[in-house]
């Protein structure tokens, strides 16, 4: 793994410095903000020094996003939330002070005062809604995104494959190869780093 001898959280991912850890695997790792907007505010963070969500690999986010989903769950259950809000800042120009990707989760409760959310940090920009389909033509991505999961055609293929192999009794030993570029495994299922 890539870190940043300079960065505060790849100082937490290598244990330079203390932090509330809740969660942690090979890739991820997540700990309480040490200064919660509101009470179980954690933050979400890859394994990786990069600094916006961008450069941040397919499968990366793909895992990261899980865990956040987890996470988020496990605040609502045992902390009370009545909800949660899920915030990347990507830039300076967006608010971001640590510069290494980072997913904000913020519970939320039914007590606190209302009105903390898109309304007061983000107003309307009435110039922006005027040319909505201006900026959509700007902005449409044109080519399909390939899912970086199987697909059920290719898990019921594949479903086959593996019993005429093993009808075969030609077992290698080996898993089966990825159905895309892995940035976690390689072909025969090994890890690609740890
Ligand atoms: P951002 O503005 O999105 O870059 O947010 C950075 C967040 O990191 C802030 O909410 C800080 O309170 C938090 N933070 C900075 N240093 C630490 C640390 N050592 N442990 C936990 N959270 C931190
Ligand atoms: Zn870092």
């Amino acid at each position: 793994m890539s870190y940043d001898t300079e960065c505060v959280f790849c100082k937490i991912i290598e244990k330079k410095i203390p932090s509330a850890t809740i969660y942690e695997d090979p890739y991820v790792i997540s700990f309480l903000d040490i200064n919660p907007r509101f009470k179980g505010h954690v933050l979400v963070v890859p394994k990786v020094h990069v600094s916006t969500l961008d450069q941040l690999g397919d499968e990366a986010i793909a895992h990261l996003f899980v865990v956040v989903k987890h996470i988020a769950k496990n605040l609502v259950e045992n902390l009370g939330a009545a909800g949660y809000n899920i915030m990347i800042n990507n830039g300076r120009v967006a608010g971001q002070v640590v510069p290494h990707l980072h997913v904000h989760i913020i519970p939320r409760y039914k007590d606190e005062k209302q009105g903390m959310g898109f309304e007061v940090a983000f107003p309307v920009d009435e110039k922006a809604k005027s040319m909505l389909n201006d900026i959509a033509e700007k902005v449409k991505l044109t080519k399909e995104i390939k899912p970086i999961f199987r697909s059920e055609e290719k898990k019921e293929q594949k479903g086959h494959e593996e019993e005429e192999r093993e009808g075969n009794s030609e077992k290698s030993g080996k898993s089966s190869s990825l159905p895309y570029e892995s940035e976690y495994f390689n072909d025969d299922g090994t890890p690609k780093f740890k």
